[in-house]
């Protein structure tokens, strides 16, 4: 027996048997269908796709016998491979040195006849073989050589789909994967814009809508028909500056804080209580009759004055009902006007617009 030799580029052809990644994956129907035909065309009762690994062969695909995989030293198709373009035949084994001493010529399967057909990557280096092979001396006509090239070529070719469908899996994959990192990213984004959107419509300090988000209630409540009109009030505090220069602005945020408190407990659940700036607030009360808001601006006035902050804490409020075609700047404007009265009549009251 005379061992195969190396291909002079036995390290490229290895890296690209590599490339199909296909050493020591299962059989598949494809490979075995073409080792079926070419055994009929050849008319031998084994055949095989083979793969020439560094020190071993491997089948993709084996008829007529069984086994995963053998010795390179021993392979047939390792001689076929060092000619590419050629087909190998023999018709003997006996009576050719480089197989007389085969342990496959010499015990099971008694191989014979034998002709393989090179398997080509795309580059062109030789991976292995299509072969058939034959327990009785036999000889191939030309037919079935050129038969055997052609299927080897399909070999081939299946190899590089095989290759393409793994690629194209991996593909879609990562794309999957990144369809489902960004829809997480969306949803982070949209959770983040909704708090950002929570931001802008609300007063740092208090908590309470700031006036922005006013704008836009006292638009909806005016522009809503079959209702009372909305009544507006203007909440300011009283000497809030002294509260300051006396106390520290820590002590007069402290009051802020309470107060937006006190107006949060008796308007949020019907109508807005917003901070408007400074020390100043607006009390939105949609659907509501003059009298009653008046009512409950002075249960207002008076829970703050009798806040229980060691401070004399009182506001003055100025209180406007909207009036038909009128704008809710003007309606403001109008409590705000009642506000100035009621600072100018002492403060530490209500006085509604006239
Ligand atoms: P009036 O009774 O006429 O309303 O007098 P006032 O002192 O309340 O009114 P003025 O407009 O002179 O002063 C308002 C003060 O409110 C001045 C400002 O320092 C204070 N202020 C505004 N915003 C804040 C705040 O966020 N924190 C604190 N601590 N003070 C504030
Ligand atoms: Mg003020
Ligand atoms: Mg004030």
């Amino acid at each position: 027996m005379i061992k195969p030799a190396l291909p002079v580029n036995e390290a490229e052809r290895l890296a690209a048997l590599q490339r199909y990644r296909v050493l020591d994956t299962a059989r598949e129907q494809e490979f075995d269908d073409l080792v079926s035909i070419a055994r009929t065309i050849c008319g031998t009762p084994m055949g095989a796709v083979t793969l020439i690994d560094r020190d071993r062969q491997w089948f993709k695909s084996l008829q007529g016998l069984e086994g995963e995989q053998t010795p390179r030293d021993e392979a047939f198709c390792a001689h076929t491979i060092l000619k590419p373009e050629e087909l190998m035949v023999v018709a003997d084994a006996r009576q050719d040195q480089r197989f007389s001493g085969n342990p496959s010529v010499l015990g099971d399967p008694h191989i014979r006849f034998y002709a393989g057909a090179p398997l080509l990557s795309s580059d062109g280096y030789a991976l292995g073989s299509l072969c058939v092979f034959d327990s009785v001396p036999s000889d191939l006509g030309a037919p079935q050589a050129d038969a055997l090239r052609a299927l080897s070529r399909q070999v081939s070719r299946m190899m590089e789909m095989r290759l393409l469908r793994i690629e194209i899996d991996h593909h879609q994959a990562e794309h999957d994967w990144y369809e489902a990192h960004l829809l997480e990213y969306y949803q982070q984004l949209e959770q983040a814009n909704l708090e950002l959107s929570e931001q802008t419509r609300t007063d740092p300090l208090t908590g309470l809508p700031n006036r922005r988000a006013l704008a836009a209630a006292l638009t909806d409540a005016i522009g809503r028909t079959g209702e009372a009109a909305p009544a507006v009030a203007i909440v300011d505090i009283d000497h809030f500056k002294m509260v300051n220069d006396i106390h520290g602005h820590g002590e007069g945020d402290q009051v802020l804080t309470e107060l937006a408190g006190v107006l949060k407990s008796q308007f949020s659940a019907r109508g807005m209580a917003a901070r408007y700036g400074g020390e100043e607030f607006v009390i939105l009360m949609p659907d509501t009759p003059l009298q009653q808001a008046e009512l409950q601006c002075e249960y207002l006035r008076e829970s703050v004055s009798l806040l229980p902050i060691g401070l004399p804490i009182t506001v003055s409020i100025g209180l406007a009902v909207h009036r038909v075609g009128e704008s809710s700047a003007e309606t403001l404007r109008r409590a705000d006007a009642a506000l100035y009265q009621a600072k100018a009549q002492g403060r530490d009251r209500v006085v509604v617009a006239s």
